[in-house]
């Protein structure tokens, strides 16, 4: 079913809201197997709203819309639904009991305007949401459908998983399956090339990539007659790509890098430490945002200056023979790093983040250091640079990425 996906409110033409409502649709609807086709957002306007719920249902057979269900004045959708079908609004009597109870069980008084949210144009299904109060409901005229959802986002979802989605199961003629893998080390086109083979002349199950943050992911979909036939699709197709860049992968089911790393580690039972400089404390961060991280990261240490280096365990004649960003240095921070805290593996991160030349050395040279288990060394890392578009974030970034494919990769 072609589908449009129509986001109401100004805050969203302001910028002052991001439209995540549409990404949440978009990403369930094209699941079960819906084509969708445009998004589209505008604001708490009567006359364009209708317009625009006329062409997207003039242009495709199933028209979602977000937002605009509320109690106030500028809430206005299912009016403009009710209004281009020529339907009637009538007073939902459980829409309105479900309003009250909503309001005696936070033990508040009811505003009286919100039993406005309790019209609904005639004919329709109502989606009674038992998270908020404005109920959702579908419309269907000559084999076409029209949903609104509130445009709360935590009231879109609840909606959408209990009544929405059962709802839209009628309408599903084909499944969808799809799986996202992450990788790393490889840039998007180069991967591209690599997938040549099996991207050419394929039309099911679709292999697209995608460039995020220095990574790449790859979305395998397929739609097929069952859920069954796609997953088994879609599993024949991982083993063929597998085949092709299986080294560069490092998640088969859309995780986060340091979401991997710190499953492997909690796996393995090993503690990790890491000695940042360039980075100030970005590496523990990301490390400490994945639930659980307490297990494997016990110690780390921002070491920004030469004398937090020398602190920590760092020769002093290494940072004078080598510098303080040299592959010597960067090794040396990931042995103390490692001795000071006890840890079974280290990290550390040197570099000159720029945007200015330090010391004679270009910004964008860095290097990685580790220290796993009895093994350590260093990689260095140079970030081309572009003098239109230096960003010491992105060059941070670059850092951390080589420094998870190091664990990865071990
Ligand atoms: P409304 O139903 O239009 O009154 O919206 C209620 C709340 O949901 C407001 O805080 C909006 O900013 C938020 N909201 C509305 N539409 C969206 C959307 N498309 N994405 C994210 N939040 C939204
Ligand atoms: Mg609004």
């Amino acid at each position: 079913m072609k589908t449009s996906i129509i986001a109401v409110g100004t805050e969203l033409l302001f910028g002052q809201t991001v439209n995540t409502n549409a990404t949440y649709l978009s990403k369930n609807l094209n699941l079960m197997g819906f084509d969708v086709m445009y998004h589209f957002v505008v604001g708490d306007n009567p006359a364009r709203l209708r317009e625009k719920i006329g062409q997207a249902y003039e242009d495709t057979d199933l028209v979602i819309l977000t937002g605009g269900l509320g109690p106030t004045q500028d809430d206005l959708t299912k009016e403009m639904v009710a209004d281009y079908f020529g339907a009637e609004m009538y007073f939902d009597e459980r829409a309105a009991d479900e309003i009250r109870a909503f309001y005696a069980s936070r033990g508040g008084k009811m505003p009286e305007n919100n039993l406005k949210q309790a019209y609904l144009p005639e004919g329709c299904t109502p989606l009674y949401n038992a998270s908020g109060t404005a109920p959702g409901f579908a419309y269907e005229k000559n084999g076409k459908v029209v949903m609104c959802f509130p445009g709360p986002p935590r009231e879109l979802k609840w909606l959408f998983e209990n009544g929405g989605r059962q709802y839209l199961e009628q309408f599903m003629d084909k499944k969808m399956y799809y799986k996202v893998i992450r990788t790393i080390g490889r840039g998007e086109s180069d991967l591209e090339m690599d997938l040549m083979p099996l991207i050419d002349g394929q039309t099911d199950p679709t292999i697209a990539t995608y460039a995020k943050e220095g990574e790449c992911t790859i979305r395998i979909a397929s739609q097929r007659d069952t859920i069954e036939e796609a997953r088994a699709a879609v599993d024949e197709m991982i083993l063929k790509v597998n085949e092709l860049i299986g080294e560069y992968i490092y998640s088969y089911d859309d995780e986060e890098l340091d979401e991997v790393v710190v499953r492997l580690l909690k796996e393995k039972h090993l503690k990790i430490t890491s000695a940042e400089s360039a980075t100030a404390g970005l590496f523990a961060s990301s490390i400490a945002e994945v639930p659980g991280a307490s297990e494997s990261l016990r110690y780390a240490y921002v070491t920004y200056s030469n004398e937090a280096k020398i602190a920590l365990g760092v020769p002093a004649e290494t940072i004078d023979t080598y510098g303080v960003v040299s592959p010597q240095t960067a090794e040396a921070m990931a042995l103390a790093a490692k001795a000071a805290s006890g840890a079974d593996m280290a990290i550390s991160v040197t570099g000159f983040a720029g945007p200015e030349a330090d010391e004679g050395h270009e910004a964008g040279e860095a290097h990685i250091g580790y220290a796993f288990g009895d093994k350590s060394g260093s990689v260095p890392v140079f970030t081309h640079r572009n003098f239109r578009n230096w960003n010491r974030n992105y060059f941070r970034l670059r850092m951390l990425r080589t420094a998870y494919q190091l664990l990865t990769a071990e």
